[in-house]
């Protein structure tokens, strides 16, 4: 995509605006109402971000006494440096201002400019957070090529088997920023596009901006992979279209601004949350407030006039289910003239455009040609949208408005927990550093009378370290094994639960790495006595809202010991605990504590409590 609009008056745009919600470039173009401060967790992030950065910059200035660092009394003259030492071809650039593109509206401010073997100048980015993950599945992975800060450059990375490279969007766009700001400029590297992030492990992991990894629609309404310099061109583009339409609507109110809010991750931390958030939930709250509906299915139903839930919950599931196999129930319908009302589903062959989907149908109790018209017209109408996922979102939309705060999903007569006479509640906490706590609940139910927990902390609040990170998850790591084997040996079951172990995993499999017991981890995650719950709750529970411990757990009732609990909270209480503060050690000991109470609690809850199903839900919904 091109730019549509005039964008010639836009402010130049940094390297943020890409990966941004474009609702939030609109807004802060026409500010609506008061931007909202940065909570203290975002203002953490930004301190500890330029901490981190800052000590990075030190240690290559260090190893790499001929690199410069840009200084400029203000933006030109910082541009006017970064120019003079790409003219001068030093190896190594730092806190580089790249020349302002005034045709394409960008200004940008890589943190480092490492030279290219065949000249012209590579962007690298410093990080707070990581940028390696253990590898579990190499064909699907990014590959981790890396090179320490003694080298940095790209021909002398090589590839780390143990790791791949974390596929962050928003540090990619940020980087492809950079790759057009330096072929604007002509000083890019020639070759392949590639860029780097140095993050917490301090090492450079090179990415390839031309492989194409991310899955977006395309004009023919199916999806493409699409390379990060594709992605970035036109979600930059699409923004300084936003800017320049919104500039218009200021100066001519009657101007239609281009988007509007959709609920997204970064809502919770965008400063237009509070203005944002009540338009969402207002009346019975957009569609984009349920799980797992994006900006491209919010676009689906609001081209079919679909904008709430209380509309979409009205829609019929079992014609979703009809649209859902693919069928072109449009193309059928229209045929259905040619054929008489008793006439088979089966018999439609003639004019289908596949068999199999013509049994779909049928297996869905669409056995005849009355049967297909008898479907209902608005949801049908979804048919050949690609929304495979309809009748899930409107059992979430259902969910979601229904008196009941939890249902059983459909098919499922009865949640099934699996239990064990030793049951281990598991769950960690960690920094952008590593894992300083893993905290464990240990409940004995061998005699029901006399069930009884207990709560055991492996914590460190020494500064973390790999060796102190992986001593400490060395301690957890024996003791659960130890307790396991107490319980074979006393011919128990034994089970350990932790909640969305996609986290859990990954650290465990990086304690692996780090302690030499891969094979031990690996064959623990592997097996049935270690338990995610978010799993077992995800695939018998529908609430309509997300599944969050904290979300769900409050919904049976359960209360944390510790006010204002989350996660955002617990990284900013743990900066004080490392620097010795009690009151913090003790919030931290108490809310990690309160999430494996949790994890138990809703075991519990899960194992007694019924709920009525989600498909009682049909009637009686309607906006
Ligand atoms: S609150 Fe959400 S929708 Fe609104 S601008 Fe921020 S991220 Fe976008």
């Amino acid at each position: 995509m091109t730019t549509r609009h005039d964008v010639s008056g836009v402010p130049l745009q940094g390297g943020y605006v890409a990966k941004q919600c474009p609702v939030r470039a609109q807004n802060d173009a026409i500010r609506p109402a008061e931007p909202v401060h940065p909570d203290p967790f975002t203002e953490r992030l930004f301190a500890n971000g330029n901490a981190f950065e800052a000590g990075v910059v030190a240690d290559i200035l260090t190893l790499h006494p001929a690199a410069i660092s840009v200084h400029g009394a203000d933006a030109d003259a910082a541009e006017t440096a970064t120019t003079d030492a790409m003219s001068a071809s030093f190896s190594l650039i730092l806190n580089a201002r790249l020349p302002s593109d005034y045709v394409h509206r960008r200004v940008g401010r890589p943190d480092l400019l490492v030279a290219a073997a065949t000249g012209g100048y590579r962007a690298v980015d410093i990080k707070w957070h990581q940028s390696l993950t253990p590898s579990t599945n190499p064909a699907s992975e990014l590959p981790a090529l890396c090179a320490d800060l003694g080298s940095l450059v790209y021909e002398t990375a090589a590839f780390d088997a143990n790791y791949a490279a974390r596929k962050s969007q928003h540090d990619l766009l940020q980087l492809a920023h950079y790759q057009r700001m330096l072929e604007a400029a002509g000083f890019a590297a020639t070759g392949p596009r590639l860029g780097g992030v140095i993050g917490t492990e301090r090492r450079v992991v090179w990415y390839d901006l031309d492989v194409p990894m991310w899955r977006t629609p395309s004009s023919t309404g199916k999806t493409k992979l699409r390379t990060t310099m594709e992605r970035y061109d036109f979600e930059f583009d699409f923004r300084l279209d936003i800017v320049a339409v919104a500039q218009r609507h200021l100066v001519h109110p009657g101007a239609e601004l281009l988007v509007v809010p959709v609920r997204c991750a970064e809502c919770p931390g965008c400063p237009w949350n509070d203005y944002c958030g009540p338009i969402l939930e207002a009346g019975s709250g957009d569609v984009s407030l349920l799980p797992r509906v994006g900006w491209a299915e919010w676009k689906i139903h609001r081209d079919h006039g679909v904008s709430n839930r209380a509309e979409l919950a009205a829609l019929d599931w079992r014609t979703a289910s009809a649209v859902a196999t693919g069928a072109d129930l449009a193309g059928l319908r229209a045929a259905a003239a040619a054929f008489q009302p008793d006439d088979a589903i089966l018999a439609m062959d003639s004019v289908a455009a596949s068999v199999k989907q013509l049994a779909q149908l049928d297996a869905l109790e669409i056995r005849t040609v009355a049967g297909l018209l008898a479907l209902d017209a608005s949801t049908a109408r979804y048919s050949g949208s690609g929304l495979t996922s309809l009748p899930k979102e409107i059992d979430l939309a259902r969910a979601a408005i229904g008196r009941d705060p939890v249902y059983r999903r459909r098919g499922v007569d009865q949640v099934e927990v699996p239990r064990a006479d030793l049951e281990v509640d598991v769950d960690m906490e960690n920094t952008e550093v590593g894992v300083y706590l893993w905290g464990c609940l240990v409940t004995d139910r061998t005699d029901p009378e006399r069930t009884h927990s207990e709560y055991h902390p492996f914590v460190t609040w020494e500064v973390l370290t790999p060796e102190r990170e992986t001593e400490n998850g060395v301690a957890f790591w024996r003791w659960l094994m130890r307790i396991r084997a107490t319980a074979h040996a006393r011919g128990l079951t034994f089970r350990a639960y932790c909640y969305n172990a996609g986290a859990e995993n990954q650290y465990l499999r990086r304690l692996g790495l780090s302690a030499d017991l891969v094979a031990e981890t690996d064959r623990f995650i592997a097996s049935d006595e270690w338990v995610d719950l978010l799993q077992i709750w995800d695939s018998q529970l529908i609430t309509g809202g997300a599944s969050g411990l904290k979300v769900v757990a409050s919904l049976i009732g359960f209360r944390w010991p510790v006010d204002d609990p989350g996660g955002g909270m617990s990284m900013v209480r743990h900066d004080d605990a490392a620097a010795g503060d009690e009151s913090a050690r003790t919030w931290l000991l108490d809310y990690n504590r309160g999430d494996v109470e949790a994890t138990h609690a809703l075991r519990e809850w899960m194992s007694s409590t019924v709920v009525p199903c989600v498909d009682e839900l049909n009637a009686g919904i309607r906006s």
